[in-house]
């Protein structure tokens, strides 16, 4: 992202904010557009795959994309499911950056050494990874993880990219690890709960994940942040 972009950016966010904080009308920042519901992993924890495959073509996106700009939005995230099943992710990119969006993408990246041109033009990338293969494959599936190192090598040297870890009773034990590959690949992670009782998440958190044992963990990521391990959130 060139300095002018992050500039822009943080005089939206600045502006955005002092408009809530004096009370004055909403002025949104930030969106997500789920491009598609279709994904090729199946996630233990996810029912985006089994709910509506419907989706939105590139003229009824462009009118969206319109919208969203006349509404003040800086930052859209393109996310799903996973958005490079979608052969027209390139144009749908094109289309948030003809609108002068930053544009993020969500995406799992075991389909990049097929396509990588379908997220060339991200600014930001989100990934996910939840530990070394078993654990990852543990809670994402057979194969979740094949060739999302090597797009994280391929990336990470080019365009800012976070890997996203669910925190699972298969993933807790794991944080080093990640934090080694982040420092070795140069990315950074963040950490987020398994999320419950909406739409999109499916399962429930493991027992064993007791509160004094999260709350045990959440510790120990902001000992290691304040330490310097590339720790987003
Ligand atoms: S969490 Fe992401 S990669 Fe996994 S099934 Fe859901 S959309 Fe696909």
């Amino acid at each position: 992202m060139q300095l002018g972009e992050k500039v822009r950016l943080g005089y939206a966010f600045g502006a955005s904010l002092l408009s809530w904080l004096v009370d004055g009308p909403p002025r949104p920042f930030s969106a997500t557009f789920a491009v598609t519901n279709r994904c090729n992993l199946r996630c233990s924890y996810c029912s985006c795959p089994m709910i509506d495959r419907g989706q939105l073509d590139l003229d009824q996106i462009g009118l969206l994309f319109e919208r969203l700009a006349r509404s003040g939005i800086q930052r859209l995230g393109l996310a799903g499911g996973e958005p490079a099943v979608r052969t027209d992710l390139p144009e749908i990119i094109a289309l948030a950056k003809a609108r002068g969006f930053v544009v993020t993408v969500n995406s799992n990246l075991t389909l990049h050494h097929r396509h990588p041109e379908r997220l060339a033009d991200a600014d930001v990338l989100y990934t996910s990874l939840d530990g070394p293969p078993d654990a990852h494959e543990a809670a994402r599936g057979d194969g979740a993880q094949d060739g999302v190192l090597a797009a994280i090598a391929d990336i990470a040297p080019r365009k800012p990219l976070i890997a996203i870890c669910v925190v699972t009773e298969h993933s807790i034990g794991h944080v080093d690890w990640l934090l080694d590959q982040a420092e070795r690949l140069g990315f950074r992670m963040h950490f987020q709960p398994q999320c419950t009782d909406t739409e999109i998440v499916r399962g429930s958190v493991s027992p064993t994940l007791t509160g004094e044992r999260l709350r045990a963990f959440w510790q120990s990521l902001l000992e290691r942040k304040r330490a310097g391990r590339p720790i987003v959130s």
